[in-house]
């Protein structure tokens, strides 16, 4: 995706440990008309695959996620990271390491919004170690559902998570990938 390349190469910012900022439209401001766009371009490399839901992370994978949900005309779920006292029945929880806070979180859905046979689209901001995927991944199949692939907004290709869902048989499916994140300079895969 053009438009999405060309807001990291203008307003990303690289950090050590080979971390993307990208705060100016996905992480604390978001983007909407970006946002819609890329929700346009997953629903339509999923138009026909059956898709029920679409399933992310909270908090920065939900704008992505729900653009697509609206276009695919499907609900979004977004698992919590923080139990809720409105959110205590029938829990599907998994432990998730995450890569920028450095600790472990439970993360956790609803069978109510999960059923059986679903098929669940994944949406993320980041795939890096695919460590916050596979957890999704799991609470899906915990729940007698399939999943139908994962879009990725920004890949770190240089990272380990993509390789390790293919492994897994997984589709993937990234809006921008990214090759290199050394000396503060943002490469492209392609
Ligand atoms: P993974 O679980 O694949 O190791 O990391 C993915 C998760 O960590 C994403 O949900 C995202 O929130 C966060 N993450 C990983 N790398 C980056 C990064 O370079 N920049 C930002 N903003 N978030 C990242």
């Amino acid at each position: 995706m053009n438009r999405l390349k060309e807001k990291i190469m203008q307003e990303g910012r690289v950090l050590g440990e080979g971390v993307l900022k990208v705060d100016a439209f996905l992480n604390h401001q978001i983007d909407p008309q970006l946002m819609w766009e890329i929700g346009q371009t997953f629903s339509r490399m999923y138009a026909k695959e059956g898709v029920t839901k679409v399933l992310t992370l909270e908090s920065s994978g939900i704008a992505p996620a729900v653009m697509t949900a609206l276009q695919l005309g499907v609900p979004t779920v977004f698992a919590r990271k923080q139990k809720s006292l409105t959110l205590n029945q029938d829990l599907l929880t998994e432990t998730v390491y995450s890569y920028t806070k450095q600790q472990k979180n439970e993360v956790t859905i609803s069978r109510q919004f999960m059923a059986p046979g679903e098929r669940v689209l994944i949406i993320d901001d980041f795939l890096a170690n695919g460590e916050a995927a596979t957890g999704l991944a799991r609470l899906v199949e915990r729940a007698e559902a399939v999943v139908a692939g994962f879009g990725i907004v920004i890949e770190k290709s240089f990272q380990e998570g993509a390789s390790r869902l293919a492994a897994a048989g997984y589709r993937v499916d990234s809006l921008a990938r990214i090759a290199s994140l050394s000396d503060g300079q943002i490469v492209f895969a392609e």
